[in-house]
């Protein structure tokens, strides 16, 4: 056996330091709960949220307290300082809380939710895993399995991927000689748990990665199943970029008293992006979809809808007039959406069209435009949303179709990105209906008072014909 530095004061309990777990040896089984009660909605804990401040300094990892081989691991890697979301997280969890950590794509959330398992870890006989990850694509799966190799603080730390379109050899291999983490897709890892080969019964920390992804390609039935099957006093992390309602009912069903880090910029700096937006009649999109084309002749144009089914049906429609057309949402397989993505980062494909999950990580420079087709439901896609566009200090154009009833939702946006969004208009797309707007604060001032008749919502007077009323 190989000799491994210790921290001095590691604490040797069969628990890493996490709660005591008199259930761990029973099998905390499948029948707990049944998955169709899942609809049944209790009323919802409320969750302790909180926004870190803008302006907090860049904390150092050697200010962390984390221990030397994990230290050694993390400077092997690069890394000197912690990124917000890391500064954020890592020191709830490793309190042995449990934690929400809502960031956007790429701001460092994998080394957040393993950093605090891999401080607590020491060597030990059991079998394992003591901590297990799921994600949504075997991709996901080995970069997160790579990270954990990569900032391993023992050679005795041994990571396991688990996912399908993989043969099962290697995994069973891996599995009976015994893990600390495992990594993987909830599909794969059911079928171990089915055929005996993976046991959850020691996990003591469990994390969703992407879990707004994983509820999109329908995992959930999947994720209740592993989550049952862990010992109730584990301690659970949830790492998604947005935490819409399905996955409230997830935290306030799996996590106990969870604190929801929420790192989303508050105002957000979209300012090369060009906005816009159109009023039209939800009947007449198309047809101004069509028109906004013709006119800007983008380089590339991303189009985001609300739905699944909506994307193949514009799909449809847009392909019956335009060249280099394709749609990319959830229902795809892996593969065929691989292929779309790499066809649009090639330039292959101009048009694209995307719901708000299936778009994660597309990170394309070409992008000159992207149309919110449907409006997000969810205010904080919308950022995600025209950040697609304006990359590397290129110029983009961001055009959002509101039909006359969401007038409020394009004030609530507008309240988000703290900028006034211009109205842009084609012949004959007003929309004839007019439209309610809620009255909005000035920013950082009193609202005014009181209201002239006809006060534009930004303060801002009406044109004559303005359909922004
Ligand atoms: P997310 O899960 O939020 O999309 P990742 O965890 O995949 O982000 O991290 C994105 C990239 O940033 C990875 O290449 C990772 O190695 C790197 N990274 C993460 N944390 C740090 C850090 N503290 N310092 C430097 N690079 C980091
Ligand atoms: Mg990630």
């Amino acid at each position: 056996m190989e000799s491994e530095a210790i921290p001095p004061n590691a604490d040797h309990d069969e628990n890493f330091g996490f709660p005591a777990d008199d259930a761990a040896d029973a099998p905390s089984g499948e029948e707990v709960g049944d998955e169709s009660s899942y609809t049944d909605d209790g009323p919802e804990a409320s969750i302790a949220e909180v926004s870190p401040a803008d302006d907090e300094p860049l904390t150092l990892y050697s200010d962390m307290n984390l221990n030397r081989p994990l230290m050694d691991a993390i400077r092997q890697a690069g890394y000197t300082h912690a990124t917000p979301v890391q500064a954020a997280v890592i020191p709830v969890a490793m309190r042995g809380q449990d934690v929400i950590g809502q960031a956007q794509t790429g701001t460092g959330k994998t080394a957040a939710f393993l950093l605090p398992f891999m401080n607590r870890w020491r060597p030990h006989k059991l079998k394992g895993p003591i901590a297990v990850v799921m994600c949504p694509t075997r991709e996901l799966a080995m970069q997160v399995a790579g990270e954990g190799i990569k900032l391993a603080p023992s050679k005795l730390f041994r990571t396991v991927p688990v996912y399908g379109g993989a043969g099962m050899g290697k995994q069973l291999d891996l599995l009976g000689r015994g893990c600390d983490l495992v990594v993987g897709t909830p599909g794969r890892m059911l079928d171990h748990l089915r055929r005996g080969t993976l046991n959850l019964d020691h996990v003591k920390y469990v994390v969703l990665d992407e879990a707004d992804r994983m509820l999109d390609i329908g995992f959930r039935p999947d994720i209740e199943r592993i989550l049952r099957r862990c010992p109730e006093s584990r301690q659970t992390l949830l790492m998604s970029a947005t935490v819409p309602e399905p996955i409230k009912k997830l935290v306030s069903r799996y996590m106990r008293d969870p604190i929801h880090m929420n790192m989303t910029p508050k105002v957000v700096t979209v300012d090369k992006i060009r906005q816009a937006f159109i009023t039209v009649d939800d009947e007449r999109k198309f047809e101004l979809l069509l028109k906004v084309i013709e006119r800007e002749q983008p380089r590339q144009c991303l189009i985001f809808v609300e739905r699944k089914r909506w994307a193949d049906n514009l799909h449809k429609k847009m392909s019956r007039s335009l060249a280099s057309v394709a749609a990319i949402h959830g229902d795809l397989p892996q593969k065929q959406r691989e292929k779309i993505m790499g066809d649009f980062r090639s330039g292959k494909l101009k048009f694209m069209i995307a719901t708000d999950v299936a778009s994660r990580g597309i990170d394309v420079s070409g992008i000159s435009h992207v149309i919110n087709y449907d409006l997000p439901m969810d205010i904080e896609n919308y950022v995600h949303r025209i950040g697609r566009t304006g990359r590397i200090g290129r110029d983009g154009v961001a055009i959002a179709f509101v039909t006359p009833e969401q007038g409020g939702h394009l004030t609530d946006i507008e309240m988000t990105i703290n900028k006034l969004i211009d109205e842009d208009r084609i012949d004959g797309f007003e929309a004839h209906v007019t439209r309610k707007v809620r009255e909005r604060p000035a920013q950082g001032a009193e609202p005014e008072a009181p209201p002239p008749v006809r006060k534009a919502v930004f303060g801002k007077s009406v044109k004559k014909y303005s359909s922004r009323l």
